[in-house]
């Protein structure tokens, strides 16, 4: 049998795309579950595009996520370059090739014909298509002009006449008439390839059997095929994915943070859990079942869960499989996890995080929202005084007064600082004074904390405060409620 290979072919744009990185985590999958390989490509030919850095990006995410490329241009391989800028010369001999077994021509057309082309096809209403002009030109004549220094492109042949069809593995067998289709160019003037040419070339080459790659390339697929076709080369399994729209349509965009791998991971959401998200976005195990390692979507995942209605980004799911991870992981780990976010905005010595981290692990979705949750604990926010008044907790700005007070002697008198011994003189209180538990606890919570919600209750937000900082802190609030 032939050994599975697929292949990530990004372009160096200076960040991973959401959809790109799924395209990759598919084409890695494909290849581990069937013990084959995953080839790592650059496409590089758009060199006005070029991005300082850009490639680091690729290697940098793909390491991060664990998307390990048995071949590619840091660790070489059997048919490299594996970077498309280096193989030109390789696209110029098959260029020629094909031009001469007919499946491609020189092209003359100088930019104000095209220009003039394109805005009568405008006027018209139609689409653009090149008109062929320069198809008929003798091999002689089109080596004499190229001779005499002329500027030209390599374009693509296509049948005037006829279909073509193509089978997709997700999207179907897809027949289009060929007088649909464009003679797109394979060469530009600057000798470098179109995606439309070095694409089949490098998926020939580099013996790739599965073309894992976005639905946009799915109209264009036609003319790949004919491509292959015309050298006599074996067509790849195509699998197209389908599109990524967010909930209330339209695509991802870089610009509303919601589009790169980058942008999600510095927001604090964990690289196993986006991995897992994007493996759900186009690809369903045929259960329920929704939370799985990469290891386990290496054994899981098949060609015939893919759909093709496009996927639906939505942020809320994402949120809450980031918190299913963080809550299976050993507090260690999340107190680990967390501790850059905890230094963000806590720089008091006296806390004790493993104590936080136990009030914040089962509370946390994302990361990056930790310190804005915790702020209070570095200081007292300037908090507005009528949040003493809650009518769920049937507390009002006189009785939140009373009972500060009543708490604040209460409190005074615990001699070990634990949640135990607060607990115990906290409900002595409530039971003396014959009061509901909100109406002490709402009133201590909002002492010292200052906000209306908090990652854990007035408790253990004391018990992390200390003994010190919360008396200073009730104190505050009772001198608040006194000045109403
Ligand atoms: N270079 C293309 C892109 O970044 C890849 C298309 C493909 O996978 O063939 O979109």
């Amino acid at each position: 049998m032939t050994e599975v290979r697929t292949r990530f072919a990004p372009s160096p744009t200076g960040y991973m795309h959401i959809g790109n990185l799924r395209t990759a985590l598919y084409a890695y999958l494909i290849a581990k579950k069937n013990n084959g390989k995953f080839i790592l490509r650059i496409e590089d030919t758009d060199q006005e595009r070029y991005v300082e850095g850009a490639i680091d990006v690729i290697y940098n995410t793909l390491k991060l996520v664990g998307l390990q490329h048995d071949e590619g241009p840091d660790i070489g391989g059997p048919y490299g370059p594996y970077v498309q800028s280096q193989r030109r010369e390789i696209y110029s001999q098959y260029a020629k090739k094909l031009i001469d077994i007919g499946g491609a021509y020189y092209c003359f057309c100088s930019k104000e014909r095209l220009d003039a082309l394109r805005q009568e096809c405008e006027r018209k209403g139609i689409p653009f298509k090149y008109d062929g002009h320069c198809r008929n030109i003798s091999r002689e004549e089109a080596e004499e002009r190229i001779k005499r220094g002329e500027q030209y492109v390599i374009r693509q042949k296509i049948p005037a006449t006829g279909t073509t069809s193509f089978h997709d593995e997700v999207f179907g067998t897809i027949t289009v008439s060929n007088d649909s289709l464009d003679d797109n160019i394979l060469i530009k003037s600057d000798g470098m390839p179109t995606y439309n040419f070095a694409n089949v070339v490098d998926d020939h080459l580099m013996k790739i059997t599965h073309v894992v790659r976005g639905s946009e390339y799915l109209s264009s697929t036609p003319k790949y095929n004919l491509l292959y076709k015309a050298f006599g080369w074996e067509i790849p399994t195509y699998i197209h994915l389908p599109l990524i729209m967010k909930p209330h349509g339209g695509k991802l965009s870089k610009r509303e943070g919601d589009a790169s791998f980058e942008d999600f991971y510095n927001k604090g959401y964990l690289k196993e859990a986006i991995i897992n998200y994007i493996a759900l976005l186009g690809w369903s195990p045929g259960t329920d079942e929704e939370i799985f390692t990469l290891e386990e979507l290496k054994q899981r995942f098949s060609i015939e869960g893919l759909s093709k209605s496009p996927a639906v980004f939505d942020i809320n799911k994402l949120r809450w499989m980031n918190g299913e991870y963080i809550r299976s992981m050993s507090l260690e780990e999340f107190n680990e996890l967390a501790m850059p976010y905890y230094k963000k905005a806590i720089k008091r010595q006296d806390i004790d995080y493993m104590k936080l981290s136990r009030l914040l692990q089962t509370r946390t979705e994302v990361l990056g929202e930790i310190p804005d949750n915790i702020d209070f604990i570095e200081e007292l926010p300037d908090y507005d005084v009528n949040m003493y008044a809650n009518k769920k907790m049937r507390t009002d700005l006189n009785n939140s007064l009373e009972y500060l007070k009543k708490a604040y002697e209460a409190l005074q008198g615990v001699d070990k600082w634990d949640d135990e011994h607060i607990h115990e003189a906290l409900f002595k209180l409530i039971a003396e004074l014959g009061v509901k538990n909100g109406q002490v606890l709402w009133p201590v919570r909002t002492a010292v904390s200052g906000k209306q919600f908090t990652p854990g209750g007035a408790i253990e937000l004391s018990s992390l405060l200390g003994k010190e900082e919360t008396l200073r802190r009730i104190k505050i609030g009772i001198e608040k409620l006194s000045n109403v």
